[in-house]
């Protein structure tokens, strides 16, 4: 029965990947990849050589019937994305819904490693023993009952963003936040793991207008907390 490793990669520093990771791309027979000039550069500082083949969002049915073909041959892939863990918020489930069909069988072997929602947890100042992770925000509509969500939760909720919308999404959060009369403790993390890696810290009008005074460029987590410590999730004591 041939496998499917869906194989973490770094999100900045290549420091971050496994040797777990190392070992199975250099085994594989081929390693599917959303854009194959990211992975290259991976390949070539670990000096591994195997043939690459994209694989992504808008990747078509006959890509897909192509990747169960290679599956039939008894061929070893190894899944990833351009950075982090292949199916947060990258594709990946959707090819693994589509071989399971054909394969109820076939192994889909997790190799765990850095992904940016997880980094992002993990230097919270407030309980993340309960969260929930919603994506990215939607970029046209229902982005109000989006954040409206988001405060509404009882548990800190982490979302990503990008360069072009951090400042519209915060701005958005703290109106709401108006309206409401409670402020929550945030924490976005730009760039973990990167040379401009920065970590915010606070109310949102505060993160804001840091941001704004800085260069507002690279790659954004953002982390809703509570509005005073025990207000959500386990205290620890
Ligand atoms: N699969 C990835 C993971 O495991 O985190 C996420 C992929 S998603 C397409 C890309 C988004 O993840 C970026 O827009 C950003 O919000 C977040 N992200 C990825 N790398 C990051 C980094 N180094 N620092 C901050 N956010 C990052």
């Amino acid at each position: 029965m041939p496998k499917l490793y869906i194989v973490a990669t770094p999100i900045g520093n290549l420091e971050d990947i496994s040797a777990r990771a190392l070992r199975i791309l250099s085994e594989a027979d081929l390693i599917l990849c959303e854009d194959t000039r990211n992975t290259q550069k991976i390949l070539e500082r670990f000096e591994i050589k195997k043939p690459l083949l994209s694989y992504h969002q808008h990747s078509k049915i006959q890509k897909i019937d192509y990747i169960i073909d290679l599956l039939k041959q008894d061929k070893n892939l190894a899944l990833v994305s351009d950075a982090g863990t292949p199916g947060v918020s990258d594709p990946g489930n959707k090819l693994i819904e589509s071989a399971l069909k054909i394969f109820p069988d076939l192994e889909i072997i997790p190799i765990p490693g850095p992904c940016a929602l997880v980094a992002a947890a993990s230097v919270c100042d407030f309980s993340m023993d309960k969260f929930l992770f919603l994506g990215f925000p939607p970029v046209k509509n229902k982005r109000k009952k989006y954040f409206e969500e988001i405060l509404a939760s009882k548990y800190p909720v982490i979302f990503y963003e990008s360069t072009y919308r951090i400042i519209k999404s915060l701005g958005e959060i703290a109106v709401l936040e108006k309206n409401s009369g409670k402020i929550r403790q945030i924490v976005v993390c730009r760039e973990l793991t990167k040379k401009f890696e920065t970590i915010y810290r606070g109310p949102v009008e505060k993160i804001i207008k840091e941001l704004e005074e800085g260069v507002v460029k690279g790659e954004f987590v953002v982390v809703v907390g509570p509005s005073d410590k025990s207000d959500m999730g386990e205290v620890i004591d």
